[in-house]
């Protein structure tokens, strides 16, 4: 983490500044401190690997005692929830011992993968289908609404935070936008972990409890949203009124916003359904303020259609209790209840160019390599079939254009292609396959 952090951090319990504790071990390297013990006036918290854990489950106490004791790499592999203590005859300790150990040595080398360190981690870690993630439908309205809402009360500078971000495949949506750079929050280390080192390179990720208190000072942000998550969280009432202090710039609201998209809607059932509530329900959280609940179908079309995402839709009440999923924008400022026009995909890569990996090689002409549309698993398409409104089945793609695109550029006739996610821009090093492009 870097020191400035301690601006807007804050203990979850009394709100009390945080200071390294000096007398207790530590690392630091310039303005950097990659390991060490974070103490307030009621709580001490861990630094470990560079990243403030700021919860007190049972792990978190663990690995303080080990930070304590110098032992940071056993208690990385705490946080990460594999085990720790080698010499317990627990079977199951023995086994993400073993897990452990793949994990620490593929980290060591530079050149694994986000793919091949998710696979070592196996069922240690919810890696599910992050392969195919930065085109699946969810998120692709989830990234289009941070681009648009951020993209407005960002303009002149402050800073976005993604609350239980995952592995930040959102927060990476946001890193060009937020200034200092995102803050990444979330109760999975090794997810946020992950997201430093691939996902979001940059972002400060902040390990804490979404169901609990935020560990942040009133107003740090100008930005926060929480995407395809707040249905897990149990404590919704004390999570928004947070949301809404975390954004509280003492402006009355002119210039944030607070966003939850992707959150299931109690009328209607989802797979993956959580503990939703009704559109009613989650606007009854916000109290001092009215937010705006949009139909994620009504956003996701607009997405296909190539914009403008449409934010100044108001459903009727019947409407939206039909919708699966809702998009929650609490916000006074006059710029983001609009329509927005969509960007045009970037000429240059975030990270690198790649054929999306729900593509197969089906074929090759002299002039053109052939791709199938071809889904993981039953279960995918029957979640993310809708994905078909812009993924054709079948696509040629001219032999002269791989190279081009490896080479982190997109030619003109291929725009169109990255406009439908048919060529992503994915991390570097996440380890998509290569199909077909050398
Ligand atoms: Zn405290």
């Amino acid at each position: 983490m870097l020191r400035s952090t301690f601006d807007i951090l804050r203990c979850p319990y009394c709100g009390g500044r945080l200071d390294l504790v000096t007398s207790s071990y530590h690392q630091t390297q310039g303005d950097e401190i990659q390991h060490g013990i974070l103490g307030c006036q009621c709580c001490v918290f861990p630094v470990v690997d560079g990243i403030p854990v700021m919860h007190l489950q049972p792990p978190a106490t663990q690995a303080r005692e080990l930070v304590e004791q110098g032992d940071t790499l056993k208690a990385r592999r705490v946080m990460f929830g594999l085990g720790g203590n080698v010499d317990s005859a627990d079977k199951a300790d023995r086994a993400g011992e073993a897990v452990g150990e793949r994990v620490d040595a593929l980290i060591a080398s530079s050149d694994a993968t986000y793919r091949a360190i998710v696979e070592a981690f196996g069922e240690y870690i919810e890696g599910g289908y992050f392969l195919y993630r930065f085109a699946d439908p969810t998120y692709i309205v989830g990234h289009a609404v941070a681009r648009a809402v951020a993209g407005t009360v960002l303009t002149r500078g402050g800073r976005a935070i993604d609350i239980c971000g995952g592995s930040g495949h959102l927060t990476r949506s946001l890193m060009d936008l937020s200034s200092p750079a995102p803050v990444l929050a979330d109760l999975y280390f090794a997810k946020i972990w992950l997201a430093r080192r691939f996902t979001a390179p940059g972002c400060e990720p902040v390990c804490c409890d979404g169901n609990a208190p935020m560990p942040f000072a009133r107003g740090s942000f100008r930005y926060a949203m929480c995407s395809d998550a707040f249905m897990y969280i149990w404590t919704k009432r004390q999570f928004v009124q947070d949301m809404l202090r975390l954004t509280d710039n003492g402006d009355g609201g002119r210039e944030s916003a607070a966003v939850i998209s992707h959150t299931h809607n109690q009328c209607t059932w989802t797979p993956s359904h959580g503990q939703p509530l009704t559109p009613d329900g989650y606007r009854n959280l916000f109290e001092t303020i009215e937010p705006r609940v949009v139909g994620e179908s009504s956003l996701f079309a607009d997405v296909v259609n190539g914009g403008p995402l449409d934010l100044s839709r108001q459903a009727a009440e019947k409407a939206l209790e039909a919708e699966p999923a809702l998009t929650i924008i609490a916000t006074r400022h006059a710029g983001v209840l609009v329509p927005h026009a969509l960007e045009p995909p970037p000429d240059r890569a975030q990270g690198e160019f790649r054929v999306n990996p729900l593509y197969a090689v089906s074929g090759t002409t002299a002039a053109s390599v052939m791709f199938h549309l071809r889904f993981p698993s039953e279960d995918y398409e029957q979640e993310y079939g809708a994905c078909r409104q812009y993924l054709p089945e079948d696509v040629a793609i001219p032999r002269e254009a791989l190279p081009v695109l490896a080479a982190g550029r997109v030619p003109v006739e291929l725009a169109d292609l990255l406009r439908r996610r048919v060529i992503v821009d994915l991390p570097r090093g996440y380890g998509a396959p290569s199909a077909g492009i050398t």
